[in-house]
């Protein structure tokens, strides 16, 4: 479901439009911020979920007093090169900005069906 919170990850991200969406992820709320790469990188769960929902109990981290924090600004994707790096970390911020300001659900309606408000 396109509009599905659980594709609403606290990084800022919108699932449904991850590549790896489907059988290597089912999304990062389906796998309670656990996705494959934790295990690559020897991690147990993504260092920007962990601290939003396990530590903070917020639902993404443009509600936290301390956003943009370190951490998040310095998670990226390693196969990602500096510059499309730098576009992704902009693209979050504004994403997880517009998303204190109009909620989650249209902000999913937005991302999903490319609605404008
Ligand atoms: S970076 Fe972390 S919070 Fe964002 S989608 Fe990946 S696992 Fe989830
Ligand atoms: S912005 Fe940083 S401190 Fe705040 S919830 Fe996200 S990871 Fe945690």
């Amino acid at each position: 479901m396109a509009n599905d919170p659980k594709y609403a990850p606290v990084c800022g991200i919108y699932c449904g439009s991850c590549e790896l969406l489907g059988p290597q992820c089912r999304g990062c709320g389906y796998v309670e911020g656990k996705p494959f790469w934790t295990a690559q990188m020897e991690v147990k769960v993504c260092p920007l979920h962990d601290c939003c929902r396990n530590s903070r109990r917020l639902e993404h981290c443009g509600l936290c007093a301390d956003f943009p924090c370190p951490v998040f600004l310095e998670m990226r994707d390693p196969a990602m090169s500096d510059e499309e790096a730098r576009k992704a970390l902009e693209a979050r911020q504004a994403g997880l900005r517009r998303r204190k300001r109009i909620g989650t659900q249209r902000w999913l309606a937005e991302v999903a069906g490319g609605e404008k408000g």
